[in-house]
C-alpha cells in the first residue's frame, strides 16, 4: 500500500516526494549554508553532515590561521620538502598552474605581499621597499609540489601559500564529490562570494542565487537560475582595510605588489567551485577589459566559463558587462541599479506556474 506522502505524489503526478533539510554551520572562516533536496529527511540530514565534515576536513588541510599541512609548508626551512600528502600537493600543483594560466592575475603565492600590507590584521601602508623585497618570494617558480610523493617545498625562505582566493571554492568540489558518492544530486552551498548549486531546488526549478551590489552585500541586483554550476565573486565590499583615510583593497596583483583598481566587483560561473574562484580573483585584478578577454582566451582553450563585470557603483547606476552566454543564467535584474544586462533564462517563477 503507499504510504501518505507517496499517494499524495502519486496523484500530484510528481515522481517522488522531496524534503528540504537547511543547515547553517560556521565553516572556512565563514557561514556555511547547506541545503539538500533528497527523498527522506533521513537521507538529507546524512547528506548534510557529509558535506559538513568535508568542508572541515578541507578547512583542515589548507587554513593558514593555525596549525595545518599548509601553514606546515608555509614555515619549513627553504628547499625542504615537507610531506603534506598527496592530496595538497595535488591541489598545490593545480593551483600554481592556475597562477600561469591566468598570466599571474591569480597567484596563490601572494602570502609575502598579504603579509607586507598587513591585510590580515589592522592594515598598513607597504612602502616600495618592502613590496620589492615581498615580490622577490612571489611567484609559483618559488614552490615545488609532487603529488605522487605527497611532498611540497618553498623554495625562497620567505615565500607562502595563501588559500584566501581557493580554499573555499575547492571545498565546494570536495563536497560535491562527497554528495556524488552518497547519491545526492539535488544540493546548494553557500560560502558566503562562494556557491554551489547542483540539480534542482525543492520546488524543482534552478537554484536562485543572487549577485549582490560590490557596495552593499545585502542589497541584490540581479539574480542568476543555475543548475550544475558553481559561482565565486569577488570585490571589495567588506573585506578591504582603511589605512589613515586610505582604502586599501584585498585583492592584490601579484605583478605589481600593490591592491588591483577597485571598479567594482565580478562574478564568475563555472562547473569547477575552484576554477570559478581563482578565476573571479584574477578576473577582479585584469578589471573588465582584460578580464573579458582572457575568459574568451580560456573558452577558446576549452576552459568552459562565463563572468559578469558590475562597474561602479559609488554613485548612480552599475554598468554591467558580460561574456557572451552568461546572460543565459540570469533569471532576474534590477533594471534601476545595473545596466547593460537582460535575463535572459526563464525566471524560476514562471518555470514553476508552468508546470
Ligand atoms: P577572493 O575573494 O576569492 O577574490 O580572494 C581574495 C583573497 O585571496 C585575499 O583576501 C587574499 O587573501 C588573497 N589574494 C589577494 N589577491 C590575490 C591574487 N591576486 N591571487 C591569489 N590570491 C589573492
Ligand atoms: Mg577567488
Amino acid at each position: 500500500m503507499l504510504g501518505a506522502v507517496a499517494l499524495a505524489a502519486a496523484l500530484s503526478g510528481s515522481a517522488a516526494p522531496r524534503v528540504s533539510v537547511q543547515r547553517r554551520v560556521a565553516s572556512m572562516g565563514t557561514t556555511a549554508e547547506v541545503e539538500i533536496v533528497a527523498r527522506t529527511r533521513e537521507e538529507g540530514l546524512a547528506a548534510s553532515e557529509a558535506v559538513v565534515e568535508e568542508l572541515r576536513r578541507v578547512e583542515d588541510l589548507l587554513t593558514t590561521w593555525r596549525e595545518s599541512p599548509l601553514r606546515r609548508l608555509n614555515e619549513a626551512p627553504a628547499n625542504r620538502d615537507v610531506e603534506v600528502g598527496g592530496e595538497l600537493a595535488a591541489a598545490l600543483r593545480e593551483v600554481l598552474a592556475w597562477s600561469e594560466r591566468t598570466g599571474r592575475a591569480f597567484d596563490p603565492t601572494v602570502a609575502p605581499l598579504v603579509r607586507a600590507w598587513d591585510l590580515r590584521g589592522a592594515g598598513r601602508i607597504a612602502s616600495s621597499d618592502e613590496i620589492a623585497a615581498a615580490l622577490a618570494a612571489v611567484g609559483p617558480a618559488n614552490f615545488r609540489a609532487d603529488a605522487s610523493a605527497g611532498t611540497a617545498a618553498r623554495l625562497h625562505p620567505s615565500a607562502g601559500i595563501d588559500e584566501g582566493a581557493w580554499g573555499k571554492g575547492y571545498g565546494l568540489d570536495a563536497a560535491a564529490r562527497r554528495l556524488a558518492a552518497s547519491g545526492v544530486a539535488d544540493a546548494r552551498i553557500d560560502l558566503g562570494g562562494q556557491e554551489l548549486a547542483l540539480g534542482t531546488s525543492e520546488s524543482g526549478a534552478p537554484w536562485d542565487i543572487d549577485v549582490a551590489h560590490p557596495r552593499d552585500r545585502n542589497r541584490a541586483v540581479l539574480t542568476l537560475a543555475l543548475s550544475g554550476l558553481s559561482v565565486s565573486t569577488s570585490g571589495n565590499s567588506e573585506r578591504g582595510r582603511t589605512v589613515s583615510g586610505v582604502r586599501i583593497g584585498h585583492e592584490l596583483d601579484p605583478r605589481t605588489g600593490r591592491p588591483a583598481a577597485d571598479f567594482g566587483s565580478v562574478t564568475v560561473l563555472a562547473a569547477s567551485g575552484l576554477v570559478a574562484d581563482a578565476l573571479s580573483t584574477a578576473f577582479f585584478v585584469l578589471g573588465p577589459d582584460r578580464g573579458l578577454e582572457l575568459s574568451e582566451e580560456l573558452r577558446r582553450q576549452g576552459v568552459p566559463q562565463e563572468v559578469l563585470f558590475l562597474v561602479g557603483g559609488d554613485t548612480g547606476r552599475l554598468r554591467a558587462a558580460v561574456s557572451p552566454s552568461f546572460s543565459k543564467h540570469v533569471a532576474r535584474v534590477d533594471e534601476g541599479a545595473v545596466g547593460g544586462v537582460s535575463a535572459g533564462a526563464a525566471s524560476s517563477l514562471s518555470r514553476r506556474e508552468s508546470r
